[in-house]
């Protein structure tokens, strides 16, 4: 049988992966999936009973969203409309059995292009903190994510908590995803959109893609299109092509390539829309 350690504190915890490689374990919803075994290969370090590690805080300067905070966490948090997105995801991660177990460092961890945690996580400009029992880091999430199934985390290190600027908790916004069926289901594309509104036009947005690509994507180049125009004239002045040129979908069985590309522009020009409707 494997070793299984369950830490109550984070320094425990860092000094036990230290020691050498062991198996992360949160809410193991993807970690149980992939095995595709009964046990886990290796020492598990449980990281749930460290409870500092867990809950989501207000200071001066945002938001800090630990480690083992749950989909059902957020859903339930105390947070400004900027982060609304984050919540719809939220709600659409699996089931709720689903939603009370997995965590959002895990679904970051995990790094699935269809991560439905990344997009929002992008559009609210979060920064990742990783600890080892040397020292801790931060690090933009569009550096900490490096590939399909890969991410920036160095052996011995864990994710500790993700941060959100103040600056990022304004304006209204919205996450929109496309899957086979409503609810239980991986995406095909999903959206999130933050927009800032001055004397009614767009003064901020932030336009995020997921599963369109080996990691999903801010689209800056639309962003900055947008910016300054009325709200009104916002979803109409999305240009598809602008969109496609951004991101590098794959056929599958979910989707073919350009089918994404047309569906990621029409769940933005709809995301948008709705963001605007909150914001009149
Ligand atoms: C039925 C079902 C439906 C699902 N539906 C969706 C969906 O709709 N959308 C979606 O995005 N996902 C979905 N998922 C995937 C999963 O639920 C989420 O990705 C979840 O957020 C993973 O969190 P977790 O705590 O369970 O991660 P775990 O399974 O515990 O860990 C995942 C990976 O991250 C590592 N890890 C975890 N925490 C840390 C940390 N703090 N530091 C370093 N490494 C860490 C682990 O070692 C592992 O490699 C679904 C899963 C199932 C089983």
């Amino acid at each position: 049988m494997s070793l299984y350690l369950r830490p109550g504190n984070l320094q425990e915890a860092l000094d036990g992966l230290a020691r050498g490689p062991v198996v992360v374990a949160a809410g193991c919803t993807d970690l149980f999936p992939a095995t595709e075994r009964q046990e886990l290969d290796g020492p598990v370090l449980d990281i749930t009973g460290i409870a500092a590690l867990r809950g989501i805080e207000s200071g001066p300067e945002g938001w800090r969203i630990g480690a083992t905070t749950t989909w059902s966490d957020v859903v339930r948090a105390d947070l400004p409309p900027g982060f609304d997105m984050l919540k719809q995801a939220a709600r659409e991660v699996g089931s709720v059995q689903i939603q009370n177990a997995g965590t959002v460092a895990g679904n970051l961890c995990n790094a699935s292009p269809a991560a439905d945690g990344v997009p929002p996580l992008l559009a609210l400009e979060a920064v990742v903190e990783l600890a080892s029992a040397s020292g801790r880091r931060l690090l933009p999430l569009a550096q900490f994510l490096t590939g399909p199934r890969a991410t920036a985390l160095q052996p011995g290190e864990l994710l500790v908590a993700l941060h959100v600027p103040r600056r990022a908790g304004q304006g209204a916004s919205r996450f929109l995803k496309l899957g086979a069926r409503k609810y239980l289901v991986i995406s095909i594309a999903m959206v999130a959109v933050r927009i800032v509104a001055e004397a009614g036009r767009a003064a901020q947005l932030a336009l995020a893609v997921g599963a369109c690509g080996p990691v999903a994507t801010r689209l800056f180049a639309v962003e900055r299109a947008l910016t300054g125009l009325p709200l009104g004239d916002l979803a109409g002045a999305i240009d598809p092509q602008e969109v496609a040129g951004a991101l590098a979908p794959i056929d599958d069985l979910r989707g073919d390539a350009a089918y994404r590309r047309q569906a990621a522009a029409e769940l933005l020009r709809r995301a948008v829309a709705g963001a605007v409707e909150e914001l009149r």
